[in-house]
């Protein structure tokens, strides 16, 4: 049986030749994601070829997500690394500086968006370094932002700042953030991930960007700052997904915290029918060892059965010692955990439209007749997210004709993509997805299968039929 909850690979130098792609799509990745904090265009350029490649290989389809970086907040060069201690003070100085240690206990320091100074308020948290040097403002001036450190930590030149308190008051897409995404469309990838997305509006801007340059890309906000929190429902109803991006966001909200809004940000993502990605140190120690700790095969479990949509893996696949295990690692975790899943979540979705309704039942009687498998005949793809939100036992398949479409459905649970041929009727279509089963073995004659479609054909939103498909009507195929 496979595995129905899928995983995201992030792609670098330690997973980036062909031979490695290969490998970790048969090992179980179903989208790659590529990091633009990192990387060339050509680099980037050259691992794309290398993955539509991996797929002629594996004859498996995976998806690509660039991942758009944002205003990542960072501090500046530093002459030498600060040993920093308790009590020791760092000005934080609007203009550009080489940071420097001043006296025994006093440093300065610039920061890439200087105007983020101007949001805080004496008593703010300020952290670096990821979040394992805490410091806290005791003083503003015109130069700068006065802070006093509240543990001891090596710091040394561009690690980042997060300023849990405060709204950045910045854009989130960057100049730079633009020229990706125009990359991104160019080069056809089929998610983007915005970064540090803090309001409705950051999605908006980020679509509008994208319908410019006639992009189609399913938008992905990564949820990383407190106010994201706040503002979810507006952001999530202009998202195509939603990222839980459990690094930043632990040092965004009190640690303790990060549990509960994972199942928060799945259960809503879930009812809202768009995909969720659980990230971030998932698997972290097999950067550098070949075995998981438990706490980690535990996380892993626990995003599987709160819903996600997938897994992912940062540094552990594109840095770490051996990506592939990692992935082999995800994939066996997630298929044990699916064997006691709770498949056949109907409670506490409300339905919006007959689309909804359809999907529910469809689920219903594939349980009820005890079908193989439901097909969804998808122009758009949006009948298949409705039916995985249900988390149906039977296996989904989504059958589109449109070859990004297909793409995009390797991020949602327990869907499997298949291409049909752009046929006038469904009768047609029928017939050729059910020949070509046959003759794979995907689709057997001993089984029935439930189909649900839009009558007439190719009109996206028009989901409007059930079709029961009996062990009687397979032998007419
Ligand atoms: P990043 O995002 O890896 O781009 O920082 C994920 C996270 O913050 O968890
Ligand atoms: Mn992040």
């Amino acid at each position: 049986m496979k595995k129905r909850t899928k995983i995201v690979a992030t792609i670098g130098p330690a997973s980036d030749s062909l031979d490695m792609l290969v490998g970790l799509i048969n090992a179980g990745v179903n989208v790659f994601r590529l990091n633009f904090s990192h990387g060339t265009y050509e680099q980037h350029r050259i691992v794309l070829e290398r993955i539509h490649e991996a797929m002629k290989l594996t004859g498996l389809v995976v998806g690509v997500l660039q991942d758009i970086s944002g205003p990542k907040i960072r501090i500046g060069e530093l002459k030498e690394s600060f040993s920093l201690k308790e009590n020791d003070t760092i000005n934080f100085i609007r203009e550009h500086i080489v940071g420097k240690k001043l006296t025994d206990s006093e440093y300065e320091v610039s920061i890439n968006y200087p105007e983020i100074l101007a949001q805080l308020a004496i008593g703010d948290y300020i952290y670096l370094y990821d979040g394992i040097i805490r410091t806290q403002v005791v003083s503003i001036d015109e130069v700068g932002v006065k802070v006093v450190v509240e543990n001891q930590g090596l710091l040394s030149s561009k690690k980042g700042v997060n300023f849990p308190n405060t709204r950045l008051g910045v854009d989130v897409l960057t100049a730079k953030d633009r020229k990706d995404i125009a990359w991104g469309v160019k080069n056809g990838v089929d998610f983007m991930a915005i970064s540090f997305v803090q309001t409705a509006d950051d999605m908006i801007n980020a679509r509008a960007i994208l319908k410019s340059l006639g992009g189609k890309q399913n938008l992905i906000a990564k949820i990383e700052k407190f106010d994201a929190i706040e503002n979810i429902d507006a952001i999530l109803e202009h998202s195509d997904g939603l990222m839980v991006a459990r690094g930043d966001l632990g040092i965004e909200v009190p640690y303790y915290e990060v549990p509960n809004i994972q199942k928060m940000l799945i259960r809503k993502a879930n009812a809202a029918c768009k995909p969720v990605i659980t990230a971030t140190q998932m698997l972290l120690s097999m950067t550098t060892n070949e075995r998981a700790t438990r706490a980690e095969i535990s996380d892993i479990a626990n995003a599987v059965m709160d819903g996600t949509d997938a897994v992912m893996l940062s540094e552990e696949s594109a840095v770490g010692v051996h990506p592939i295990l990692a992935v082999k690692t995800m994939s066996n975790t997630i298929s044990e955990t699916e064997k006691l899943y709770k498949y056949n979540r109907y409670e506490g979705f409300v339905k919006n439209d007959s689309g909804d309704t359809i999907s529910e039942s469809a689920v219903r009687l594939s349980c009820d007749l005890d079908t193989k498998g439901i097909f969804a005949i998808t122009s758009s793809g949006s009948s298949a997210r409705k039916l995985a939100r249900y988390k149906p036992k039977k296996t989904i398949y989504a059958v589109t004709h449109d070859e990004s479409v297909r793409s995009q459905m390797t991020l949602s649970w327990g869907v499997i993509p298949l291409m049909s041929v752009k046929k006038e009727s469904l009768g047609e279509i029928l017939e050729v997805l059910m020949s070509r089963g046959l003759k794979n073995g995907s689709v057997s004659r001993e089984n029935s299968y439930i189909l649900t479609a839009g009558d007439p054909i190719g009109k996206a939103g028009t989901t409007n039929m059930i079709r029961v498909i009996s062990k009687e009507d397979m032998q007419l195929f």
